[in-house]
């Protein structure tokens, strides 16, 4: 089985304005930008995109969008396409749990939107995750493994697929999940694929996300079905940031 490349992925949501967010991505491009061994990403808001990629000009830092739309264009205000995200990024968040449980995104709605990244050559990174009631009725792994289904329906593209698994109750609270929970749900994960996917199971990047930082992360990365992470606070401080990377590289 070839070793799959881990990634740390930085989720600033809706944090930085385009002066901190250029300030803090030259940071992370000072401490960070020629770590190798890891593919390292950095999702600022829209409107921060340019600024962000001219800062990290000359490093291997990639960048991501927080969303996307499903249309390809139109009467959708306030929405982004992908064909205004093609060139500008290289990956794309899709179904992330504020979006799920803020804006009513639905599971049909995140297959579509991955499968219009994925056509437009833009990687998603496909969130799912259980809230603290199912966690705590005992049915994590069924429900993860139905949204991730569902999530998926009509997907193909299974080379530039990143799956995210972030259990809700884990997100901004501090309190990550064991590295054991993660390993258990991100194995998960991989079971999915490899029903709907057999020959890519091995190689789609599970990435686990909640509450990662610099005493966690080794622990979480030690494990053999957790390829990475996706990270909100931590990503918004540089040095913390770039230890994560740090811990996933190989230099
Ligand atoms: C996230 O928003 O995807 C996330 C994992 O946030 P945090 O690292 O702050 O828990």
């Amino acid at each position: 089985m070839a070793a799959r490349t881990p990634v740390i992925a930085g989720n600033w949501k809706m944090n930085t304005d385009v002066e901190s967010g250029t300030a803090l991505a030259k940071e992370i491009s000072e401490f960070s930008g020629d770590v190798s061994g890891v593919d390292k990403i950095v999702c600022p808001p829209f409107v921060s995109i340019s600024s962000v990629t001219s800062a990290m000009s000359g490093s291997s830092i990639q960048i991501g969008a927080q969303n996307v739309s499903a249309n390809s264009d139109g009467a959708f205000t306030g929405e982004i396409s992908t064909s205004m995200l093609q060139g500008l990024v290289s990956h794309v968040i899709v179904g992330h749990s504020e979006r799920r449980a803020l804006n009513g995104e639905t599971s049909d709605q995140v297959a579509a939107k991955a499968i219009t990244a994925a056509e437009a050559g833009i990687s998603p990174i496909l969130c799912i995750g259980e809230d603290l009631s199912v966690r705590q009725a005992g049915n994590a792994s069924s429900f993860v493994a139905h949204q991730l289904e569902a999530s998926l329906d009509g997907y193909a593209d299974w080379d530039s697929l990143i799956v995210a698994y972030e259990p809700v109750w884990a997100i901004g609270t501090g309190e990550a999940a064991t590295s054991e929970q993660a390993q258990e749900m991100t194995a998960v994960c991989r079971e999915v694929i490899r029903k709907l996917a057999p020959s890519a199971a091995d190689s789609v990047r599970v990435l686990y996300g909640g509450s990662v930082n610099s005493g966690n992360v080794a622990e979480l990365l030690a494990q053999p079905d957790i390829d990475g992470a996706l990270v909100g606070g931590a990503s918004l401080k540089a040095e913390e940031f770039s230890k994560l990377i740090a811990a996933a590289g190989s230099d």
